[in-house]
């Protein structure tokens, strides 16, 4: 029976986390690993002492986990909202209301100003929860799906096939695409992307997390756009939307940087 109790538990938490989470595990790493490269050496040591010497990677989907595991208790239940930014069918990110529970786009506006202005002030925990937070949800801001429609839940509740299979428009740019497109690590994905010049980094940077949001929401118009209900999307589909793929992975790790550099530098 307590197997049975152990196993159902793991199977509701399997369900629970596979429509909520984020570009995928491998997409925050991607982001991670990227953005750390980019970190001058004062940014770096200071980001090493408040993760206890462990890697951006190692916490980069932390966010997803806590917020999803049943036997957290951290109280991370107030921050399920964090990962997206709604904006419905004639609306733009200027005029949707606004979800009143929080959305990324106010989640990274704190935790820039509690981490920059305020740092001083908040405790090593706090300072520890927030890092792992802004490392996470600058990827999210950049996943199309995270900023999709309120009325299919980002997507999730818009049906698709992949190859054939039975997923859904989340889905399909959470996880499907990066795991399709190359069968690189995280290390592999940093060196084939990560070739820019100084002065096309600090281009690929500029702007506010609100301009950065904005340009993902003109991509996810131009996503919904594409599709019907029940498509199947495969070799086109993906060869279309490659580029766009690999360069929202390639900007949120340099904007993720700049970030980090700005605080932390
Ligand atoms: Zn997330």
């Amino acid at each position: 029976m307590k197997r049975l109790a152990v196993i159902l538990l793991f199977v509701s938490f399997t369900f629970v986390s596979i429509d909520l989470f984020a570009w995928g595990q491998k997409g925050h790493d991607i982001i991670a690993c990227i953005a750390e490269r980019h970190l001058t050496e004062k940014a770096k040591e200071n980001i090493d002492k408040i993760l206890g010497g462990k890697s951006m990677i190692y916490y980069s989907s932390w966010m997803d986990n806590v917020q999803n595991s049943p036997y957290w208790k951290g109280g991370y239940d107030r921050t399920k909202t964090w990962h997206y930014f709604n904006v419905d069918e004639g609306f733009t990110p200027q005029n949707m209301p606004r979800n009143p529970k929080g959305d990324v786009l106010s989640a990274i506006n704190m935790l820039i100003d509690s981490l920059g202005t305020h740092q001083k002030e908040l405790s090593d925990s706090v300072k520890f929860d927030y890092l792992r937070m802004l490392i996470h949800l600058v990827g999210d801001m950049h996943c199309p799906m995270h900023v999709g429609r309120a009325t299919d839940r980002g997507g999730n509740d818009f049906p698709l096939k992949w190859f054939g299979s039975k997923t859904n428009l989340h889905s399909i740019w959470d996880y499907n695409m990066v795991e399709r497109l190359h069968a690189w690590s995280y290390t592999e994905w940093q060196q084939n992307l990560d070739r820019c010049t100084k002065e096309e980094f600090d281009e690929m940077s500029a702007g506010s997390p609100e301009d950065w949001l904005t340009e993902t929401w003109k991509i996810t118009c131009g996503v919904y756009g594409y599709v019907k209900p029940d498509d199947n999307c495969s070799y086109k589909y993906m060869y279309d939307y490659a580029q766009v793929a690999e360069h929202q992975l390639l900007v949120a790790g340099y904007r993720l940087a700049a970030l980090l550099n700005k605080i932390f530098g």
